[in-house]
């Protein structure tokens, strides 16, 4: 990872405006980076962003604004997670309502914690991420290696 990082946004509709709290709290520290967000939380993290830089309006920031999580969002968070191409991931999902796109949501979750990719999952986590010295510096994240089951032999191979 770079100093820059890439890093993911996505909230579920119930924890939408915990989001956007903590983008108010954090957009200083979060706008030095690139961010990538699935539709609508996106398009909420950005009319956030302006409204604090309203004053400020030479500062340049980079959001991405991917689809909206169920109608493929996620799916292409997790693909860019597989590609090396997502850093962070702060993923405000909703313990207590199911989703359309729940198979969605455990697959990115899945594919996160298999590319050892910090992942915060509540605003806790999140503070702690965004207050981490690792944010701003260069970070190496150990792989687990694969090669053996990428190798494995099948019985009718
Ligand atoms: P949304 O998607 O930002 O487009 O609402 C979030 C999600 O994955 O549910």
């Amino acid at each position: 990872m770079k100093e820059i990082k890439r890093i993911a946004l996505v909230a579920h509709d119930n924890r939408k405006k915990d989001l956007v709290e903590w983008v108010e709290w954090n957009y200083k520290l979060l706008i030095v980076h690139k961010l990538i967000c699935t539709g609508t939380t996106g398009r909420l993290i950005e009319q956030t962003i302006k409204a604090k830089l309203k004053k400020e309006d030479t500062v340049q920031y980079e959001i991405t604004l991917l689809k909206s999580g169920p109608l493929g969002g996620d799916q292409q968070l997790g693909a860019m997670i597989a590609e090396g191409d997502i850093d962070l991931v702060i993923f405000l999902w909703d313990p207590m309502e199911p989703q359309p796109h729940d198979v969605d949501v455990k697959a990115l979750l899945r594919i996160a914690v298999l590319y050892n990719i910090p992942t915060a999952c509540n605003r806790s986590t999140a503070d702690f991420m965004i207050s981490s010295s690792l944010l701003n510096t260069k970070y190496e994240p150990i792989m687990k290696d694969y090669s053996r089951y990428l190798k494995r032999t099948l019985s009718y191979e």
